[in-house]
């Protein structure tokens, strides 16, 4: 990063290729999230002024704990909460724990006395006992949270905040947030650069909705809820009569699938289901209920980029898959991409 006339000259390098671009920006806003702080150390070769309380926190998956579709929160001895989720069709998702965290980000993981941990919060409260065997699988996460010296980890403040860098040109680190709240934060952080950007125009974000949410422009009733100040929610009805108007559609769909396709993607359902007129313009099948056309779905429009992007960041089919079936969705991807990529040349 370096400082030019007026604006700030990137160097962006992408690490799985290499590749080097360079672009010119008249502001930079820091959302590394937990690499916040190490981010700007790397960039200006000093400590910054505030600093990150790295808080780990880790999930596990295990088979359905209770038939029911509620989400339990469960108190544990020490004051905590923790959550027991319905999980997929199979299994109830228990989390999440806090603990500090001063190791490599990359290689976050949970460890087994959190297992423990959760494991034994759950059995207070189930009839049916877990053991460690039933965890079928795990994963971790790493809260940036802002340094509050002295406090414990449960209580330091789930709030977030910009920290504007000491420099001639506008910088702008975000320190903690959530996700219920980051309009209102990216929204605080156009705030602080409207300086910069004069012409910059009124937020606009509050009622859009996000992709797949988008059923004001299929239902003439939602888009008048919606005009007269009503929320860009979908309700129940919403959806059910997306799956009745894609169901008459594309009546050779399995149910089960169109089901999940609804489950992930929303009203891009239909952007997904796109022309094809028969179960043979679903594609190639490539394991569980995952065939081509689903892949060169996520690699157009979601920038799925391997075979983990596709089963475990946009899907949750891994839990499906084996070794096997994986390598010939790698296989699959490293072929489409290319032909993707010519395209766009
Ligand atoms: C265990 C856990 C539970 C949580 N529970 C909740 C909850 O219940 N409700 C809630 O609202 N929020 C929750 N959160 C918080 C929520 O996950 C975060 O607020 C949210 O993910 C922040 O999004 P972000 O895009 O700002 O940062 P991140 O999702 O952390 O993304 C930062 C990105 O920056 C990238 N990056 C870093 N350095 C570089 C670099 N040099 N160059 C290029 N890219 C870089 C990273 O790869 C990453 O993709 C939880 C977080 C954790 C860890």
């Amino acid at each position: 990063l370096e400082e030019g006339d007026g604006h700030w000259i990137v160097t962006l390098r992408e690490a799985s290729s290499g590749i080097e671009q360079i672009v010119h920006a008249k502001a930079i806003v820091n959302a590394a999230g937990p690499w916040v702080a190490r981010l700007l150390e790397k960039l200006f070769a000093k400590k910054p002024p505030l600093d990150t309380r790295l808080v780990k926190g880790s999930h596990i998956v295990v088979p359905r704990l209770h038939s029911g579709d509620q989400a339990f929160m469960l108190q544990h001895s020490d004051g905590r909460v923790i959550f027991v989720i319905p999980y997929l069709d199979d299994y109830s998702l228990i989390g999440t724990t806090e603990a500090e965290f001063d190791g490599v980000l990359e290689t976050v993981h949970i460890d087994e006395d959190e297992i423990a941990y959760l494991i034994e919060v759950a059995n207070g409260y189930f009839k049916r006992q877990l053991s460690r065997e039933d965890v079928i699988s795990t994963y971790s996460g790493v809260r940036p949270l802002i340094d509050e010296e002295g406090k414990d980890a449960t209580k330091v403040s789930r709030d977030y905040h910009l920290e504007p860098h000491q420099s001639a040109l506008p910088l702008i680190s975000i320190y903690g947030g959530k996700v219920t709240t980051y309009r209102t934060l990216a929204e605080d952080v156009m705030r602080a650069l409207a300086p910069t950007f004069p012409k910059m125009g009124a937020p606009w974000t509050k009622l859009a909705p996000l992709p797949g949410g988008n059923y004001s422009a299929l239902f003439d009733g939602k888009k008048e809820e919606l005009e007269s100040g009503g929320e860009a929610k979908a309700s129940a009805e919403d959806e059910a009569a997306l799956s009745a108007l894609l169901s008459a559609q594309a009546p050779w769909l399995q149910a089960s699938l169109l089901k999940r396709w609804l489950q992930t993607y929303g009203t891009d359902t239909q952007t997904l289901v796109g022309n094809a007129s028969s179960a043979s313009d679903l594609g190639i099948h490539l394991g569980a209920d995952l065939y081509s056309r689903e892949v060169d779905y996520l690699i157009a429009h979601e920038w799925a980029r391997n075979a983990d992007d596709i089963l475990w960041r946009r899907t949750k089919l891994g839990y499906l898959f084996d070794e096997r079936a994986k390598a010939v969705l790698a296989d699959y991807i490293t072929t489409a991409r290319g032909a993707v990529t010519e395209g766009v040349d």
